[in-house]
C-alpha cells in the first residue's frame, strides 16, 4: 500500500443518486475530492464543462488515451468516459480520499490497479423510483430511459463484487453511511502501518 490518500470507487445506475450524495458529501467532509471525468456524451441542460464533466470529441478522449492519461475508461451508452490520471495520483499522494463516480467495468479495472481501494455500490430503493428519477431528470428520451433501467439491472448483478452496499433511500442517510466507510477505512491497520513503526521506532 503505497498511496498515502484513500482511493473509492462510487457506483450505482444511473438516477440512483450518486451526484446529489457526492455534492452532500463534499459539505461534510473537507479532505475529499471528487475526480473529473472525461466524456464524449453531449452535455445535459444543466451540466458544466469542467465541473460535472469535461466534454470532449472522440478523438481526443483516443488520443488522451494512447497517451497513457487515461486511468480507466469503458464505453456506455454508446459513449466513452474515462478518469484523468494525473489529479488522481496527485491528490492520493497528498493524502486526500479521491471518489471516483464511475460504472461498473472501471470499478472492476480500478480493483486490480488499486488493490487497496474501496468500492461502494449505490443501490436505488427499488427499480420503479429509479426509473420515476430517471422520467424527473427529463434528459432523456423514453428509448434511453429503457436501456438505462436494462442497463441498471445488469449493474445490480454486478454489484456483488463491491465491498459495501448502501441503499438510498434517505439521502441524509445515505451520506452518513459513506462517511461511515471512509472513516472505517482510515482506521485500518493496513493503513496505518507508517504510524505504528514510527511508535515503535520512538519507543
Ligand atoms: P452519465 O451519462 O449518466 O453521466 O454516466 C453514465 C455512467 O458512466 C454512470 O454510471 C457514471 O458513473 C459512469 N461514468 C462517469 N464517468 C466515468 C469514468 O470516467 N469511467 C467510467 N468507467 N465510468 C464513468
Amino acid at each position: 500500500m503505497n498511496e498515502k490518500g484513500l482511493l473509492l470507487v462510487l457506483s450505482g445506475p444511473s438516477g440512483s443518486g450518486k451526484d446529489t450524495i457526492l455534492t452532500e458529501l463534499e459539505k461534510r467532509e473537507s479532505n475529499v475530492k471528487i475526480s473529473i471525468s472525461m466524456t464524449t456524451r453531449k452535455p445535459r441542460e444543466w451540466e458544466i464543462d469542467g465541473v460535472h464533466y469535461y466534454f470532449v470529441t472522440e478523438a481526443y478522449f483516443m488520443r488522451q488515451l494512447e497517451s497513457g492519461q487515461v486511468l480507466e475508461h469503458a464505453q456506455y451508452g454508446g459513449n466513452y468516459y474515462g478518469t484523468p490520471k494525473n489529479p488522481v495520483d496527485t491528490w492520493l499522494n497528498e493524502g486526500k480520499t479521491v471518489i471516483l463516480k464511475i460504472e461498473v467495468q472501471g470499478a472492476e479495472k480500478i480493483r486490480n490497479l488499486y488493490p487497496s481501494s474501496v468500492s461502494v455500490f449505490l443501490m436505488p430503493p427499488s427499480l420503479k423510483v429509479l426509473e420515476e428519477r430517471l422520467r424527473k431528470r427529463e434528459s432523456e428520451e423514453e428509448e434511453e430511459i429503457s436501456r438505462r433501467i436494462l442497463t441498471a439491472i445488469g449493474e445490480i448483478k454486478r454489484s456483488i463484487d463491491y465491498d459495501y452496499y448502501i441503499i438510498n433511500d434517505i439521502v441524509n442517510y445515505a451520506v452518513s453511511d459513506i462517511c461511515a466507510i471512509i472513516q472505517a477505512e482510515k482506521q485500518k491497520t493496513s493503513r496505518m502501518k507508517n504510524i505504528i513503526s514510527e511508535v515503535i521506532n520512538n519507543a
